[in-house]
């Protein structure tokens, strides 16, 4: 079989006629189908649900140290909460803030507060000039969301499957003190699925910062979200605290966390882990904002997850869930479009993403395709700051949702997309 760039205009024109009334029959269907958001599955959620009777009575509401939980107080966390995120995190539980329902929350009050007030007696960024921020992409659009809202510049850095191109990574923060910071989504990235190899994470580190307070967002979303059983050994991702302390920079580096995927997105907890300055700071600020934050819900995770072995045996519970999903999408992108040519696609140990390539130019016009037919993609372009992807080419797939049969209707969808958007673009 000729690939499609192989083919005469003749050939192309045919299959253009039966793509688009393939493409046409889907359409009367009426679907509606949605792989645009990494929300977990309904049955993902279900594994949660024994979690909410915990709290039954006022003696179940009492910290392991007598705190009554349902009164106010214990600004960064209760003890075992703490211990918690810390194993999540891989930190010193002091070194732990626990926050809300959000970790993405606690990254833009992170951004904030150097915003308003600097960081450890540097300037506050609001008063500078210009404000830098290195974006690697394809990467998340929520965190380009941030720094947008500030007025942040973001310079797009390429993700290679080792993490972000650290020459250029290097090469920005040493000749530019308006560079201030990066977005890591450092293991089962969002939307590769790259996990930063130990040389990313020592020169991410080491590397020399024209801004004294240049911060590494370590966005762990994914730490413990693996598909696989030798996760352990294959996907091991360094600590970035460990290697900030040993390059002589401890300072560096925020970590982020939260449960939304492992308990329920929106109703779990989240966690802010830093060195001991940086967190004293965080918590002073912090302390001007809230008296603390909900300790039934810390309560209730700790009990249901009880420590890093409980943690890691519910999200075997997700995997195995989430696994088939996964190996479908692989399944379905081989079958629709491995001899159609120039499409590529991850294939991730962990996380809640595929990240696909359509031929150059054909993203924006596939995604519109499915949209037309009933199928909700993550807009083209979002993996990119701006939203400008400049090979218009990438599309982020989130399987987790739909139930299996559901994918399966959705990745038939989207290939035939795939494929009428190639054609056309071939036909000019
Ligand atoms: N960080 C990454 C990389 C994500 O993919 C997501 C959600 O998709 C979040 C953060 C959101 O986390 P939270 O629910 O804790 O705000």
């Amino acid at each position: 079989m000729p690939t499609y760039a192989e083919m005469g205009r003749e050939e192309l024109a045919g299959l253009k006629a039966r793509l688009e009334a393939e493409h046409a029959r889907i359409k009367a269907r009426g679907l509606a189908l949605n792989m645009a958001r990494g929300k977990p599955g309904a049955d993902q959620l279900d594994l949660s649900v024994p979690m909410l009777g915990l709290l039954a009575t006022a003696e179940d509401c009492r910290a392991e140290d007598g705190t009554d939980c349902r009164n106010y107080g214990v600004l960064d966390g209760l003890p075992e909460a703490k211990r918690l995120m810390a194993a999540m995190v891989e930190e010193d539980p002091d070194n732990v803030v626990v926050g809300g329902n959000s970790s993405l929350t606690l990254m833009y009050d992170a951004v904030a507060r150097c915003w308003s007030f600097g960081v450890l007696g540097s300037a506050p960024w609001c008063r500078l000039e210009t404000v830098k921020w290195l974006c690697p992409a394809p990467g998340y659009d929520r965190h380009f969301g941030i720094t947008e809202a500030f007025g942040i510049e973001m310079i797009p850095v390429a993700m290679t499957a080792d993490g972000p191109d650290m020459d250029e990574v290097e090469r920005l923060v040493a000749g530019d003190a308006s560079v201030k910071g990066i977005w890591c989504v450092p293991k089962y990235s969002n939307p590769g699925g790259a996990t930063y190899s130990d040389d990313a994470v020592r020169r991410l580190a080491a590397m020399e910062c024209a801004a004294e307070d240049f911060r590494i967002f370590w966005d762990n979303a994914y730490c413990v979200h693996h598909l696989y059983d030798d996760a352990a050994e294959q996907d091991r991702l360094m600590d970035i605290g460990a290697a900030c302390r040993e390059a002589g920079n401890p300072d560096r580096y925020f970590k982020f966390a939260s449960t939304s995927k492992v308990t329920l997105p929106g109703a779990g907890i989240s966690a802010i882990a830093a060195s001991p300055g940086n967190i004293a700071e965080i918590k002073a600020r912090m302390g001007a904002g809230t008296i603390g934050y909900d300790k039934l819900n810390q309560l209730r995770h700790v009990r249901f997850l009880r420590d890093a072995e409980g943690l890691a045996a519910h999200m075997a519970r997700h995997a195995a869930i989430l696994r088939p999903k996964f190996d479908l999408v692989d399944a379905k992108l081989e079958e629709g479009l491995a001899e159609v040519g120039g499409c590529s696609w991850s294939r991730p140990r962990g996380g809640y993403f595929v990240s696909f390539d359509a031929p150059q130019g054909c993203a924006k016009r596939a995604v519109a395709l499915a949209k037309e037919a009933g199928v909700t993609m993550t807009g083209a372009g979002a993996t990119f700051p701006y939203k400008r992807d400049p090979r218009d080419s990438n599309i982020r797939i989130a399987p987790t949702l739909p139930p299996l049969e559901e994918l399966a209707e959705a990745m038939d969808v989207f290939t035939t997309c795939v494929k009428l958007a190639y054609v056309e673009k071939l036909l000019g």
